[in-house]
């Protein structure tokens, strides 16, 4: 496929504009002007056929099952969108008066109060761009809440089921970290636990349910453990969906939480997409979210940044705005019955396809999932991997799985089907893995050599990675 540039055909335009009938300034500086940035030019059709191509070389949650598990690519309704078109959120500036945004303020305000209440937590900030976003906020927010004690402790706690963000958002922010390690079950070993902790443990970070797709069976104990050393619990709530409607993070003892609105909330996400990374904290760390609040008195929103402890912004104005809208009317649309119907398909999902696979694919942790599971590539024939199974998925139109996440778990195939499939989609997933497994008996190599139907064969992925070529002929 030819890149746009190359489609270029000198004065072809998608639009005729009159002649200046004013005097134009002569002010842009020469490497500005049109001719001379060596833009494409091309015809509206030609744009339209361009981008259409490329979005059908691609694949999405619209396209087909993506089972990618820690990311919970569930269904976008598309009435999302709708909403958020809307003039009155998307056209307003945020800089103008606030009387003039009432709405769009109260919209926060009340999302605030959807996820406080959703979570089990005190309060919200809806300012961190992302998943990760919210963790190093959470940190920072940790980090004050003890130098505000005079306390100075400089270790975070992270189990080796955490996801991989976590340790990286607490060095970002000064901490050394500590691994502990998992039990047989895939539990934070409680043992272990109580080994390393110390008065400079400052937090732990527990991705819950964890990146096995469990939940951790003693949080309660673990909880305890942290608090009674005065240390706090975090929680990396990007996995809520598990949760929605039924476990409250905060009833467990969370002292800081982050979400993941374009995870468990339905906005649409990846290719760095705009997120939105919300974190919700206890009474007493209420104090330390990022600058200004929202504030609801005498029948009017405004803004506060009048707080002495807040850490301060961590994005400009309230966040990515859309996004939010978003997942406001997701949870508008489900209602709570909604929202707990969701949650609950999400992990009953998830242990339909882990009960009908475990028999033919090695299930390393025999436990009821939550809302995602994690095989391994021990079983298969022939030497067969993970990653040739992930290629061959792709020629049946699937997306394939997390791979080789988490590090725990050898040649690990981390898979999310999300309460937005049916019955059907999910056996003729099913039927497809279990006819992977026996090509790779009775045809290894036309699964290692997988994909086969796609634009781009087998890559090899180092070279891929580090020589980027975008351009490529059928
Ligand atoms: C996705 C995910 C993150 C990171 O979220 P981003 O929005 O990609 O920054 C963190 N923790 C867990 C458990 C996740 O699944």
């Amino acid at each position: 496929m030819k890149l746009i540039f190359e489609k270029s055909s000198p004065g072809r335009a998608a639009v005729d504009l009159n002649e200046f009938d004013v005097e134009v300034e002569k002010s842009i500086p020469n490497n500005y002007l049109r001719e001379n940035l060596n833009l494409p030019e091309l015809a509206e059709i030609d744009v339209i056929r361009h981008y259409s191509e490329l979005s059908r070389r691609n694949f999405g949650v619209d396209f087909g099952f993506y089972p990618l598990g820690s990311c919970t690519m569930k269904y976008n309704p598309k009435i999302n969108e709708d909403v958020a078109k809307l003039s009155g959120f998307a056209d307003v500036h945020p800089l103008a008066p606030e009387e003039t945004q009432q709405g769009s303020l109260q919209l926060l305000f009340e999302i605030e109060k959807y996820l406080s209440e959703i979570t089990g937590m005190h309060s919200y900030t809806l300012q961190p761009a992302a998943g990760a976003h919210g963790e190093l906020t959470s940190v920072m927010i940790i980090k004050k809440y003890f130098k505000s004690i005079n306390e100075a402790r400089k270790i975070i706690l992270i189990p080796d089921s955490a996801h991989g963000t976590n340790p990286a958002s607490a060095a970002h922010c000064g901490f050394e970290t500590l691994e502990v390690k998992s039990d047989k079950k895939g539990n934070v070993d409680i043992k272990e636990l109580k080994k390393i902790i110390s008065k400079d443990v400052a937090a732990l970070m527990l991705t819950y349910p964890n990146t096995l797709g469990l939940f951790d069976q003693n949080i309660e104990q673990i909880a305890k453990i942290l608090h009674d050393n005065g240390s706090l619990l975090y929680i990396d709530g990007a996995n809520m969906n598990a949760m929605l409607g039924v476990v409250r993070p905060g009833d467990l003892g969370a002292d800081v939480i982050q979400l993941n609105l374009h995870k468990s909330f339905s906005t649409p996400h990846g290719c760095g997409g705009p997120g939105s990374g919300p974190v919700g904290v206890c009474g007493k760390l209420k104090k330390f979210l990022p600058d200004p609040r929202i504030k609801f008195e005498n029948n009017n929103y405004s803004l506060d940044c009048s707080n002495k402890d807040s850490i301060g912004k961590v994005h400009c104005f309230f966040g990515n705005f859309g996004v939010i809208v978003k997942a406001y009317t997701y949870i508008r649309g489900l209602g709570a019955k909604g929202l707990k119907d969701a949650g609950e398909n999400a992990v009953l999902n998830a242990n339909y396809l882990r009960v009908k696979l475990m028999d033919e694919f090695d299930l390393p942790y025999k436990r009821t999932c939550a809302h995602e599971f994690v095989l391994s590539d021990k079983d298969m024939p022939n030497h067969v991997t993970t990653a040739d199974i992930a290629k061959r998925l792709l020629d049946y139109g699937i997306h394939a799985p997390t791979i080789y996440f988490p590090l725990i778990v050898h040649g690990a195939i981390m898979i999310e089907p999300t309460e937005t499939e049916s019955i059907q989609t999910m056996d003729r997933f099913i039927t497809v893995m279990k006819k992977i497994k026996k090509e790779a008996e009775d045809n290894p190599d036309r699964v290692r050599k997988a994909p086969h139907n796609l634009f781009v064969k087998r890559l090899d992925a180092v070279k891929a990675a580090r020589k980027i070529d975008v351009k490529w002929e059928r």
